[in-house]
Protein backbone atom coordinates (compact mmCIF):
# COMPACT_ATOMS: atom_id res chain seq x y z
CA UNK A 1 0.00 0.00 0.00
CA UNK A 2 2.85 2.55 0.93
CA UNK A 3 4.70 1.59 -2.30
CA UNK A 4 1.61 2.36 -4.32
CA UNK A 5 1.39 5.77 -2.68
CA UNK A 6 4.83 6.56 -3.09
CA UNK A 7 4.21 6.05 -7.28
CA UNK A 8 1.48 8.42 -7.33
CA UNK A 9 2.62 12.47 -8.37
CA UNK A 10 1.06 13.60 -5.44
CA UNK A 11 3.61 11.95 -3.03
CA UNK A 12 6.29 13.07 -5.55
CA UNK A 13 6.75 16.21 -3.21
CA UNK A 14 8.38 14.49 -0.75
CA UNK A 15 11.41 12.61 -2.80
CA UNK A 16 13.90 15.28 -1.44
CA UNK A 17 13.25 14.23 1.69
CA UNK A 18 12.70 10.26 0.79
CA UNK A 19 16.57 10.57 -1.03
CA UNK A 20 18.14 11.79 2.25
CA UNK A 21 16.41 9.06 4.59
CA UNK A 22 17.68 6.31 1.52
CA UNK A 23 21.16 7.23 2.01
CA UNK A 24 21.00 7.16 5.57
CA UNK A 25 19.43 3.79 5.52
CA UNK A 26 21.40 2.25 2.70
CA UNK A 27 23.36 -0.83 3.69
CA UNK A 28 26.46 -0.13 1.11
CA UNK A 29 28.69 2.99 0.99
CA UNK A 30 27.33 5.86 -1.85
CA UNK A 31 29.13 8.84 -2.31
CA UNK A 32 29.09 11.76 -5.30
CA UNK A 33 32.06 13.99 -6.73
CA UNK A 34 31.59 16.94 -8.14
CA UNK A 35 33.91 17.86 -11.60
CA UNK A 36 37.06 18.67 -9.10
CA UNK A 37 36.62 15.13 -7.47
CA UNK A 38 35.36 17.09 -4.11
CA UNK A 39 32.88 14.91 -2.00
CA UNK A 40 29.44 16.21 -2.34
CA UNK A 41 27.85 12.84 -0.90
CA UNK A 42 28.85 11.10 1.77
CA UNK A 43 26.24 8.67 3.30
CA UNK A 44 26.16 6.93 6.98
CA UNK A 45 27.31 3.51 6.09
CA UNK A 46 30.86 5.41 4.64
CA UNK A 47 30.81 7.21 7.89
CA UNK A 48 30.07 4.60 10.21
CA UNK A 49 32.82 2.21 7.98
CA UNK A 50 35.67 4.64 7.42
CA UNK A 51 35.21 6.32 10.83
CA UNK A 52 34.75 9.40 9.22
CA UNK A 53 31.80 11.83 9.41
CA UNK A 54 30.23 13.48 6.76
CA UNK A 55 31.31 17.08 8.25
CA UNK A 56 34.90 16.30 7.85
CA UNK A 57 34.31 14.76 4.25
CA UNK A 58 32.05 17.00 2.29
CA UNK A 59 33.84 19.42 -0.22
CA UNK A 60 36.88 17.96 0.10
CA UNK A 61 38.89 16.23 -2.57
CA UNK A 62 38.67 12.61 -2.73
CA UNK A 63 42.36 11.99 -2.80
CA UNK A 64 43.08 14.53 -0.33
CA UNK A 65 40.71 12.49 2.13
CA UNK A 66 42.32 8.98 1.41
CA UNK A 67 46.37 10.20 0.22
CA UNK A 68 46.93 6.60 -0.06
CA UNK A 69 44.33 5.96 -3.39
CA UNK A 70 46.07 8.99 -5.43
CA UNK A 71 47.71 7.12 -8.28
CA UNK A 72 45.99 4.02 -7.34
CA UNK A 73 43.57 1.90 -9.87
CA UNK A 74 40.77 3.58 -8.15
CA UNK A 75 42.01 6.81 -9.04
CA UNK A 76 42.27 5.81 -12.67
CA UNK A 77 39.18 4.76 -13.24
CA UNK A 78 37.56 7.83 -11.59
CA UNK A 79 39.52 9.99 -13.88
CA UNK A 80 38.43 7.81 -16.81
CA UNK A 81 34.68 7.55 -15.81
CA UNK A 82 34.48 11.59 -15.51
CA UNK A 83 36.44 11.94 -18.86
CA UNK A 84 34.66 9.15 -21.21
CA UNK A 85 31.10 9.77 -19.49
CA UNK A 86 31.04 5.93 -18.93
CA UNK A 87 30.70 3.24 -15.98
CA UNK A 88 33.65 2.07 -14.71
CA UNK A 89 33.68 -1.27 -12.11
CA UNK A 90 36.98 -1.72 -9.99
CA UNK A 91 37.01 -5.62 -10.31
CA UNK A 92 37.61 -7.19 -6.67
CA UNK A 93 40.00 -9.36 -8.48
CA UNK A 94 42.33 -6.66 -9.25
CA UNK A 95 41.97 -4.53 -6.05
CA UNK A 96 39.79 -6.05 -3.18
CA UNK A 97 40.00 -3.76 -0.74
CA UNK A 98 40.52 -0.07 -2.18
CA UNK A 99 39.19 2.16 0.85
CA UNK A 100 40.07 1.76 4.15
CA UNK A 101 36.58 0.56 5.55
CA UNK A 102 36.64 -1.56 8.29
CA UNK A 103 33.56 -2.99 10.48
CA UNK A 104 32.44 -0.58 12.56
CA UNK A 105 34.41 -0.16 15.43
CA UNK A 106 37.07 -2.51 14.36
CA UNK A 107 39.56 0.48 12.81
CA UNK A 108 42.70 -0.76 11.91
CA UNK A 109 41.81 -4.40 11.73
CA UNK A 110 41.25 -6.36 8.73
CA UNK A 111 39.32 -4.20 5.50
CA UNK A 112 36.47 -4.92 4.59
CA UNK A 113 36.51 -6.68 0.41
CA UNK A 114 34.79 -4.16 -1.35
CA UNK A 115 33.63 -3.88 -5.09
CA UNK A 116 33.58 -0.82 -6.53
CA UNK A 117 31.82 0.97 -9.07
CA UNK A 118 31.73 4.31 -10.54
CA UNK A 119 28.85 5.77 -12.07
CA UNK A 120 29.35 9.40 -13.95
CA UNK A 121 26.50 11.73 -14.06
CA UNK A 122 25.54 15.53 -15.67
CA UNK A 123 22.88 17.30 -12.82
CA UNK A 124 22.12 20.61 -14.63
CA UNK A 125 25.26 21.79 -16.80
CA UNK A 126 27.33 20.16 -13.63
CA UNK A 127 29.60 16.70 -14.05
CA UNK A 128 29.33 14.49 -11.19
CA UNK A 129 30.64 11.10 -10.66
CA UNK A 130 28.76 8.11 -8.15
CA UNK A 131 30.52 5.75 -6.07
CA UNK A 132 29.33 2.86 -5.23
CA UNK A 133 30.97 0.45 -2.31
CA UNK A 134 29.54 -3.31 -1.68
CA UNK A 135 30.96 -4.96 0.82
CA UNK A 136 31.04 -8.27 -0.39
CA UNK A 137 33.57 -9.60 2.51
CA UNK A 138 30.66 -12.37 3.69
CA UNK A 139 31.10 -13.59 -0.75
CA UNK A 140 34.65 -13.95 -0.23
CA UNK A 141 34.40 -15.72 3.03
CA UNK A 142 31.91 -18.12 0.90
CA UNK A 143 34.29 -18.97 -1.53
CA UNK A 144 37.05 -19.12 0.54
CA UNK A 145 35.23 -22.05 2.66
CA UNK A 146 33.89 -23.18 -0.98
CA UNK A 147 37.54 -23.60 -2.25
CA UNK A 148 38.70 -25.35 0.94
CA UNK A 149 35.26 -27.74 0.57
CA UNK A 150 36.55 -28.43 -2.87
CA UNK A 151 40.13 -29.10 -1.72
CA UNK A 152 39.01 -31.74 1.14
CA UNK A 153 36.72 -32.90 -0.89
CA UNK A 154 39.64 -33.77 -3.97
CA UNK A 155 42.16 -35.25 -1.00
CA UNK A 156 39.00 -37.61 -0.22
CA UNK A 157 38.55 -38.85 -4.14
CA UNK A 158 42.52 -39.74 -3.57
CA UNK A 159 41.76 -41.82 -0.45
CA UNK A 160 40.17 -45.16 0.04
CA UNK A 161 37.22 -44.90 2.62
CA UNK A 162 37.87 -48.16 4.29
CA UNK A 163 41.36 -48.36 4.91
CA UNK A 164 42.21 -44.26 4.86
CA UNK A 165 45.60 -45.14 2.19
CA UNK A 166 45.80 -44.21 -1.25
CA UNK A 167 42.61 -45.71 -3.31
CA UNK A 168 43.19 -47.06 -6.77
CA UNK A 169 42.84 -43.52 -8.74
CA UNK A 170 45.71 -42.45 -6.58
CA UNK A 171 47.67 -45.33 -7.30
CA UNK A 172 47.21 -44.81 -11.33
CA UNK A 173 48.14 -41.39 -11.15
CA UNK A 174 51.23 -42.17 -9.07
CA UNK A 175 52.48 -45.31 -11.09
CA UNK A 176 52.06 -43.21 -14.12
CA UNK A 177 54.14 -40.28 -13.09
CA UNK A 178 57.00 -41.99 -11.76
CA UNK A 179 56.90 -44.09 -14.56
CA UNK A 180 57.22 -41.18 -17.10
CA UNK A 181 60.28 -39.61 -13.93
CA UNK A 182 62.05 -42.89 -14.69
CA UNK A 183 61.79 -43.05 -18.13
CA UNK A 184 63.31 -39.41 -18.08
CA UNK A 185 66.12 -40.04 -15.70
CA UNK A 186 67.16 -43.38 -16.82
CA UNK A 187 65.99 -44.00 -12.74
CA UNK A 188 64.78 -47.30 -11.55
CA UNK A 189 61.15 -48.37 -10.30
CA UNK A 190 59.59 -51.15 -8.38
CA UNK A 191 55.78 -52.34 -7.67
CA UNK A 192 54.53 -54.93 -5.25
CA UNK A 193 51.32 -56.42 -6.02
CA UNK A 194 49.66 -58.13 -2.96
CA UNK A 195 46.84 -59.99 -2.12
CA UNK A 196 45.58 -61.14 1.20
CA UNK A 197 45.45 -65.07 1.20
CA UNK A 198 42.31 -67.42 1.63
CA UNK A 199 40.79 -64.29 2.25
CA UNK A 200 37.02 -65.63 1.49
CA UNK A 201 37.26 -68.02 3.79
CA UNK A 202 37.93 -65.64 6.45
CA UNK A 203 35.13 -63.39 5.07
CA UNK A 204 32.53 -66.94 5.35
CA UNK A 205 34.25 -67.78 9.16
CA UNK A 206 34.31 -64.21 10.88
CA UNK A 207 31.79 -62.30 8.78
CA UNK A 208 32.10 -59.28 6.29
CA UNK A 209 32.06 -56.70 9.01
CA UNK A 210 35.38 -58.62 10.67
CA UNK A 211 36.84 -59.14 7.38
CA UNK A 212 36.80 -55.07 7.01
CA UNK A 213 38.33 -54.61 10.51
CA UNK A 214 41.42 -57.40 9.09
CA UNK A 215 41.61 -54.98 5.46
CA UNK A 216 42.28 -51.97 7.71
CA UNK A 217 44.88 -54.01 10.09
CA UNK A 218 46.51 -55.40 6.99
CA UNK A 219 46.76 -51.96 4.91
CA UNK A 220 47.84 -50.11 8.01
CA UNK A 221 50.46 -52.72 9.01
CA UNK A 222 51.42 -52.66 4.85
CA UNK A 223 51.72 -48.49 4.55
CA UNK A 224 53.57 -48.44 7.94
CA UNK A 225 56.38 -50.69 6.20
CA UNK A 226 56.81 -48.22 3.51
CA UNK A 227 59.30 -45.11 4.61
CA UNK A 228 60.26 -42.61 2.19
CA UNK A 229 57.91 -39.91 0.89
CA UNK A 230 58.14 -40.97 -2.20
CA UNK A 231 56.67 -44.28 -1.70
CA UNK A 232 53.15 -45.12 -2.07
CA UNK A 233 51.20 -47.45 -0.19
CA UNK A 234 47.55 -48.35 -1.72
CA UNK A 235 44.47 -50.79 -1.60
CA UNK A 236 44.03 -51.98 -5.21
CA UNK A 237 41.00 -53.96 -5.20
CA UNK A 238 39.21 -55.79 -2.43
CA UNK A 239 41.35 -57.63 -0.72
CA UNK A 240 44.30 -56.26 -2.50
CA UNK A 241 47.06 -54.08 -2.01
CA UNK A 242 49.74 -52.39 -4.29
CA UNK A 243 52.95 -50.38 -4.29
CA UNK A 244 54.86 -47.85 -5.61
CA UNK A 245 58.28 -47.45 -4.83
CA UNK A 246 60.43 -44.89 -6.67
CA UNK A 247 64.43 -45.33 -7.02
CA UNK A 248 63.82 -49.11 -5.83
CA UNK A 249 65.73 -51.91 -7.63
CA UNK A 250 64.01 -55.60 -7.93
CA UNK A 251 66.55 -56.78 -5.18
CA UNK A 252 65.71 -53.42 -2.82
CA UNK A 253 61.94 -54.33 -3.53
CA UNK A 254 62.06 -57.94 -3.00
CA UNK A 255 63.95 -57.20 0.25
CA UNK A 256 60.85 -54.61 1.31
CA UNK A 257 58.31 -57.24 0.15
CA UNK A 258 59.62 -59.71 2.36
CA UNK A 259 59.39 -57.65 5.09
CA UNK A 260 55.95 -56.71 4.49
CA UNK A 261 55.20 -60.37 4.15
CA UNK A 262 56.80 -60.81 7.78
CA UNK A 263 55.40 -57.93 9.09
CA UNK A 264 51.60 -58.59 8.51
CA UNK A 265 52.61 -62.74 9.73
CA UNK A 266 53.95 -61.04 13.14
CA UNK A 267 50.59 -59.48 13.41
CA UNK A 268 48.99 -63.00 14.07
CA UNK A 269 45.35 -61.95 13.02
CA UNK A 270 43.67 -65.22 13.78
CA UNK A 271 42.58 -66.82 10.27
CA UNK A 272 39.58 -68.88 9.32
CA UNK A 273 40.62 -73.12 9.51
CA UNK A 274 40.28 -73.28 6.32
CA UNK A 275 43.25 -71.25 5.17
CA UNK A 276 46.44 -72.18 4.34
CA UNK A 277 48.18 -70.66 7.84
CA UNK A 278 46.26 -70.32 11.18
CA UNK A 279 47.30 -66.46 10.72
CA UNK A 280 46.09 -63.89 7.85
CA UNK A 281 49.11 -63.88 5.79
CA UNK A 282 49.52 -62.11 1.94
CA UNK A 283 51.24 -63.09 -1.22
CA UNK A 284 53.41 -60.46 -3.20
CA UNK A 285 54.24 -60.24 -6.71
CA UNK A 286 57.36 -57.84 -7.61
CA UNK A 287 57.84 -56.19 -10.93
CA UNK A 288 60.29 -53.85 -11.07
CA UNK A 289 60.81 -50.98 -14.49
CA UNK A 290 62.76 -51.67 -17.41
CA UNK A 291 63.83 -49.17 -20.07
CA UNK A 292 63.02 -51.97 -22.59
CA UNK A 293 60.96 -54.49 -21.32
CA UNK A 294 58.70 -53.58 -18.87
CA UNK A 295 58.42 -49.75 -19.84
CA UNK A 296 54.42 -48.99 -19.54
CA UNK A 297 51.80 -49.57 -16.85
CA UNK A 298 50.35 -52.39 -18.59
CA UNK A 299 53.21 -54.35 -18.98
CA UNK A 300 54.24 -53.59 -15.57
CA UNK A 301 51.22 -54.36 -13.69
CA UNK A 302 50.80 -57.52 -15.51
CA UNK A 303 54.04 -58.74 -14.90
CA UNK A 304 53.46 -57.61 -10.67
CA UNK A 305 50.52 -59.69 -11.11
CA UNK A 306 51.59 -63.22 -13.10
CA UNK A 307 54.26 -63.02 -10.31
CA UNK A 308 51.75 -63.12 -7.53
CA UNK A 309 49.35 -65.61 -9.18
CA UNK A 310 52.77 -67.53 -8.95
CA UNK A 311 53.08 -66.98 -5.24
CA UNK A 312 49.64 -68.22 -4.82
CA UNK A 313 50.41 -71.62 -6.90
CA UNK A 314 53.32 -72.14 -4.77
CA UNK A 315 51.71 -72.19 -1.62
CA UNK A 316 50.85 -68.64 -0.16
CA UNK A 317 52.55 -66.58 2.25
CA UNK A 318 55.42 -65.80 0.04
CA UNK A 319 56.73 -63.42 -2.55
CA UNK A 320 58.21 -63.88 -6.29
CA UNK A 321 59.98 -61.83 -8.18
CA UNK A 322 59.72 -61.26 -11.69
CA UNK A 323 62.80 -62.32 -14.04
CA UNK A 324 63.74 -60.65 -17.30
CA UNK A 325 65.79 -63.87 -18.04
CA UNK A 326 63.41 -66.98 -17.43
CA UNK A 327 65.12 -69.86 -16.14
CA UNK A 328 65.99 -72.53 -18.97
P1 LIG B 1 43.54 -66.38 -2.52
O1 LIG B 1 44.39 -66.87 -1.40
O2 LIG B 1 43.74 -67.14 -3.77
O3 LIG B 1 43.71 -64.91 -2.73
O4 LIG B 1 42.03 -66.62 -2.08
P2 LIG B 1 40.97 -65.54 -1.69
O5 LIG B 1 39.85 -66.26 -1.00
O6 LIG B 1 41.58 -64.43 -0.94
O7 LIG B 1 40.61 -64.97 -3.12
P3 LIG B 1 39.28 -64.56 -3.77
O8 LIG B 1 39.63 -63.54 -4.81
O9 LIG B 1 38.53 -65.78 -4.23
O10 LIG B 1 38.45 -63.85 -2.64
C1 LIG B 1 38.67 -62.56 -2.24
C2 LIG B 1 37.64 -62.26 -1.22
O11 LIG B 1 37.82 -60.95 -0.67
C3 LIG B 1 36.24 -62.31 -1.77
C4 LIG B 1 35.58 -61.03 -1.26
O12 LIG B 1 34.36 -61.32 -0.60
C5 LIG B 1 36.57 -60.50 -0.27
N1 LIG B 1 36.56 -59.04 -0.26
C6 LIG B 1 36.84 -58.20 -1.28
N2 LIG B 1 36.68 -56.91 -0.90
C7 LIG B 1 36.30 -56.93 0.40
C8 LIG B 1 35.97 -55.93 1.36
O13 LIG B 1 36.01 -54.74 1.09
N3 LIG B 1 35.61 -56.32 2.60
C9 LIG B 1 35.57 -57.64 2.93
N4 LIG B 1 35.22 -57.96 4.16
N5 LIG B 1 35.85 -58.60 2.04
C10 LIG B 1 36.21 -58.28 0.81
MG1 LIG C 1 42.15 -61.32 -4.71
MG1 LIG D 1 43.04 -63.25 -1.80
Amino acid sequence: MTDSTIATPAAASGHAHLSTRILALASMGLMVLDHELRVVVWNQWLASHAGLSASRVLGRPLFEVFPELAGQRLEQLVQSAMQSKLPQRLSPASQRAPFPLYASGTWGGERIEQAVAVTPFTEGKQHYCLIEVADISITVDKEKQLRGQAEALRAQSYVDGLTGIANRRHFDVALDRELRRAQRNSGQLSLLLMDIDSFKAYNDHFGHQQGDACLTAVAEAFAGMLQRPADLAARYGGEEFAAVLPDTSAEQAAQHAEAIRARVASLQLPHAPAATRPYVTLSIGVASFHREHLSDAASLLAAADSCLYQAKRNGRDRVELHSLTPAA
